[in-house]
């Protein structure tokens, strides 16, 4: 069964293509066979696509359009060295991301007219990408024809939190407006809570428990970051909320600030709408403090060179995380596993030693040369740690793949077909 998924941004675009057996659930998540990314500003593109036998297309393009550049990079999928297919006709079913489902969705979705006007009618609450999403699968009506396409939804795995959860302590009828706690991250969250325990499982030595009763507080540490505490396979709470600005510090993001603030910076600053949105998305977080980088690699090489705004930058960074996951582990009454995962999560020894440092008090005990070792998908506690540390390989695409098994394999292989 071939599928392709799609991650649209307003001004990039991914893509994955994986080949798996209609008829056994996938489990491990393979490399994908072709893997491409576009970004662009204005008209002028730079793509980037690799295929897993190593075959590497680099281009930069002018062209004029969103269609445009998407068509382009997909059209090497069955043209030019990192072709990986006969013809584009031959996907079975496409995945989308999409960012938002509003209230509406929680389950992954077939996407039919019915359920592109519901994403369309949530679009104020994310517009850049929703509108983005919308044009991917008008793209792929125009390129593919009437292929299955399925919509997965980044805050769907948080729409079962409590209510008092999901509910912002303003005027009761926010809630009725649509201004409330939706999370994001979900995806990987919940692939992550199954990876973890999958892990687990085969580790009995600690854990007597079944992996579905476990205690799981998530850390999705990427530009964007979050904590989501997970309970039977389920988010019960997160730290991103109505956008992803609520929360963790991140890299260009403040997180959560005192909305005073934004109150003072109105009134005695005369900030509009669109600075304040610039200042907290964009002039924020790990950027912001340190006056370097959002990125954690150049916060730990100015660290190293004695940058004190750039140690201010880890240590809020890494105090902000170990507040959030004392908190998830409140919500959750205890703690078994704890996940770091995405580009920071996945990479940086630094920070998670930082974090666990302070953390012994909840059962985590890291060992320092697991802790040092670059292994994905492992689990870095001491032996005798009550509770277990894992570095998990961020998969969403695969996550979205694995949905779209679910929802039209069966269809596949049906004697009918
Ligand atoms: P996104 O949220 O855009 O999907 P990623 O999950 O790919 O992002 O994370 C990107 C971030 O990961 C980078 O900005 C950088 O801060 C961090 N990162 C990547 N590699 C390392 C590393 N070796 N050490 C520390 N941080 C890293």
């Amino acid at each position: 069964m071939k599928i392709l998924v799609l991650n649209s941004g307003s001004s990039s675009q991914k893509a994955c293509f994986y080949e798996v057996a209609a008829d056994t659930p996938p489990t491990r998540p393979p490399a994908p066979l072709w893997e491409g990314r576009i970004e662009w500003t204005g008209d002028k593109a730079s793509m980037s696509v690799k295929t897993c036998q190593g075959s590497v297309q680099k281009e930069g393009l002018k062209l004029s359009s969103r269609k445009d550049f998407v068509q382009h990079l997909l059209h090497t999928l069955d043209v030019g060295p990192v072709r990986a297919l006969t013809s584009l006709s031959d996907i079975d079913v496409v995945g989308h991301r999409v960012v938002h489902g509003g209230a509406h969705f929680e389950e992954p979705v077939i996407v039919t007219p019915e359920v592109r006007s519901a994403i369309a009618s949530v679009s104020t609450l994310a517009p850049l990408h929703i509108r983005a999403e919308l044009e991917g699968m008008e793209i792929i009506d125009n390129l593919l024809g009437p292929v299955p396409q399925v919509a997965v939804f980044d805050t769907g795995s948080h729409r079962q939190m409590p209510l008092y959860a999901q509910t912002y302590p303003g005027p009761y009828d926010w809630f009725a407006k649509g201004i409330r706690r939706y999370g994001f991250h979900g995806i990987n969250h919940e692939y992550c809570a199954a990876r973890a325990a999958q892990l687990v499982g085969k580790e009995p030595r600690s854990l007597k428990k079944e992996p579905r009763s476990l205690k799981i507080v998530s850390c999705h540490l990427g530009n964007g970051c979050s904590v989501a505490a997970i309970q039977d396979g389920r988010s019960i709470d997160t730290t991103m909320g109505f956008t992803p600005l609520e929360g963790l510090a991140m890299g260009t993001r403040s997180g959560s600030v005192d909305p005073g603030i934004l109150i003072y910076l109105m009134r005695e600053g005369k900030l509009g709408h669109e600075q304040i949105d610039q200042v907290l998305n964009h002039e924020s977080g790990l950027l912001g403090i340190s006056g370097v980088s959002s990125d954690m690699r150049d916060i730990l090489a100015a660290m190293k060179q004695g940058v004190a705004r750039a140690k201010l930058a880890f240590d809020i960074f890494v105090h902000r995380l170990r507040n959030a996951i004392g908190g998830m582990a409140a919500a959750l009454g205890g703690l078994d596993v704890l996940v770091f995962t995405a580009g920071v999560g996945e990479n940086s020894a630094e920070m998670r030693a930082a974090t666990c440092e302070q953390l012994e008090f909840l059962g985590l005990t890291l060992d320092p040369a697991l802790n040092e070792r670059p292994i994905l998908d492992c689990d870095i506690a001491t032996k005798d740690s009550p509770a277990r540390i894992l570095v998990i390989r961020a998969e969403e695409d695969w996550a979205i793949a694995t949905e779209c098994w679910k929802l039209t394999a069966s269809s596949l292989t049906s004697p009918d077909q």
